[in-house]
C-alpha cells in the first residue's frame, strides 16, 4: 500500500487548441496547474515526472493578469515542505518525456529513472526533429539522461510492477511511450495519467486533448482510464487541490 502526496508547483496556462482536440477546440486560454507526485510505500520514496520552476515564464502578462497567476514554487521547495530533500527519492517515473515532466530530472541524483523504451528511442532519433523542438524537449536534460544517468535509467515496455503494487502501463496515446502510473492505496486504486489526461473533463466526458501523437490510442487510454475506476490525478487539473484538499491519499490508516 501506497501514500500519494500531491505536489504543486503553482500554476500557469496553455492554449485551447493545445488542451481539446479540434472539435471541442476554442481559442480560449485555459489556466492550468503543475500536478507532480510523491508515493511513498514498500520503504521507498518514489517521484512520479518532476515538476518544473518557474512556471510564469511560460505564461505571457495577459495570462498572468486573465487568471491572477501570482509566484509559484520550485520543485526543490516543494519537496523540502514535505520535509524530503532529492537525493532521498529511489525511484523517479517519467510518465512522458515533455519538458514540463522531465525538466528537473537533474535534481534526482540517487533514483532509478524509469522510462518508457518507446518513449527513450523517439527523442533520441533524429530522424524526429521535426517534432523535437528544443523548448519542448530541452536537449540538456536528454544528454545529462544519456551520460550522467546511463547506469540509473531503466527502460521498460508495456505493464511492469516496478514495486509491489506500484505499476507503469504503457499508453502511448499523448507521446509514443507514455505511460501512466497505478498504485495501490487504503484509499483505492490511485492513477496517475501523465498528460493522457490534462484535466478530469477529458475522462468524465471522454474528450480527447488536443496534443495527442495517436489519436485512437489516447481515446482507448480515455476509456481505459476511465474503465479501472480509480482515483484519477490528472497533471493540470487544478480541480485536483479542490478535490483532494489535503493533498493527501492512502496512509492514513
Ligand atoms: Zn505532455
Amino acid at each position: 500500500m501506497y501514500s500519494v502526496t500531491i505536489l504543486n508547483n503553482g500554476e500557469w496556462a496553455t492554449y485551447g487548441t493545445v488542451m481539446y482536440n479540434s472539435a471541442y477546440s476554442s481559442p480560449d486560454y485555459f489556466k492550468i496547474a503543475q500536478n507532480f507526485f510523491l508515493l511513498e510505500g514498500e520503504g521507498k520514496k518514489i517521484l512520479v515526472d518532476t515538476g518544473i520552476d518557474d512556471l510564469l515564464d511560460y505564461t505571457t502578462p495577459a495570462q498572468r493578469e486573465q487568471f491572477g497567476l501570482t509566484a509559484t514554487k520550485s520543485t526543490s521547495q516543494v519537496l523540502a515542505e514535505h520535509g524530503v530533500d532529492p537525493s532521498d527519492i529511489d525511484i523517479l517515473i517519467i510518465t512522458h518525456l515533455h519538458f514540463d515532466h522531465y525538466l528537473n530530472a537533474r535534481l534526482f541524483d540517487r533514483a532509478r529513472i524509469v522510462i518508457n523504451r518507446n518513449e527513450y528511442l523517439h527523442v533520441l532519433n533524429p530522424d524526429n526533429k521535426p517534432l523535437l523542438p528544443r523548448s519542448s524537449y530541452p536537449r540538456e536534460v536528454l544528454a545529462w539522461l544519456v551520460d550522467e544517468a546511463w547506469d540509473r535509467v531503466d527502460l521498460v515496455e508495456g505493464e511492469v510492477e516496478v514495486l509491489p503494487g506500484l505499476k507503469v502501463v504503457w499508453t502511448g496515446g499523448h507521446t509514443p511511450g507514455h505511460q501512466i502510473v497505478t498504485a495501490q492505496t487504503d484509499e483505492g486504486l490511485v492513477i496517475i495519467p501523465g498528460d493522457e489526461v490534462y484535466l478530469y473533463d477529458h475522462v468524465e466526458s471522454l474528450k480527447p486533448i488536443g496534443n495527442h501523437y495517436d489519436l485512437m490510442r489516447h481515446v482507448d487510454t480515455l476509456r481505459y482510464i476511465r474503465d479501472l475506476g480509480g482515483i484519477v490525478l490528472p497533471a493540470h487539473d487544478p480541480l485536483v487541490s479542490q478535490r483532494h484538499p489535503t493533498m493527501r491519499i492512502g496512509g492514513k490508516a
